[in-house]
């Protein structure tokens, strides 16, 4: 296993739109192992397989009661309610922003045997699952602001650069 270098905004990984996985092979195995292991030494709760340069659907997500787990081309298939919280993203480093999303959302997997997998994810857990997601399909969280606040971040990411080592908040994906 390999902790890997997050891939930060402004890669072109991160705006392309990830393919599906075929069969499971040992290098899908590899990344996800890879993938866990960057999630936790970057404190993350979630982190999806282009962040690290990997342009596949493929997604880790760690809830503080359980082992993390990967979710094989996850798909959102119900979705309802509307909460709003701050969110940050491990690839846009000391950027945070309230961020509206759905209050919850069941995601229809498969986990590295194969087998189909269901999860009910509502508060913290429906928040991941939405935006690494997301990140399967180019897009940041910064794309669900209203775009006053959209643009004043991007100029100030412009202005300033994104931090070397920016302080990690609980919630970065
Ligand atoms: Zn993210």
């Amino acid at each position: 296993m390999a902790i890997l270098k997050v891939r930060r905004y402004g890669d072109p990984t991160l705006r392309r739109r990830a393919d599906s996985v075929g069969e499971i092979t040992p290098e899908t195995r590899r990344i996800v192992a890879d993938m866990m292991e960057t999630m936790y030494d970057e404190a993350g709760i979630g982190l999806a397989a282009p962040q690290i340069g990997v342009s596949v659907r493929l997604i880790v997500i760690s809830d503080e009661s359980r082992e993390a787990r990967a979710l094989v081309n996850p798909v959102i298939a119900e979705h309802g309610g509307e909460a709003t919280a701050e969110e940050g993203c491990l690839s846009i480093p000391g950027v945070f922003a309230q961020v509206t999303r759905s209050a919850w959302a069941r995601v229809e997997a498969t986990d590295l045997e194969g087998r189909p997998v269901s999860i009910l994810g509502r508060g913290l857990l429906a928040r991941v699952l939405q935006h690494e997601l997301d990140h399967l399909d180019g897009v940041l969280f910064i794309d669900r602001l209203d775009p006053v606040a959209r643009d004043r971040i991007k100029r100030k990411i412009k202005k300033e650069g994104l931090p070397e080592d920016a302080p990690h908040r609980a919630f970065a994906l």
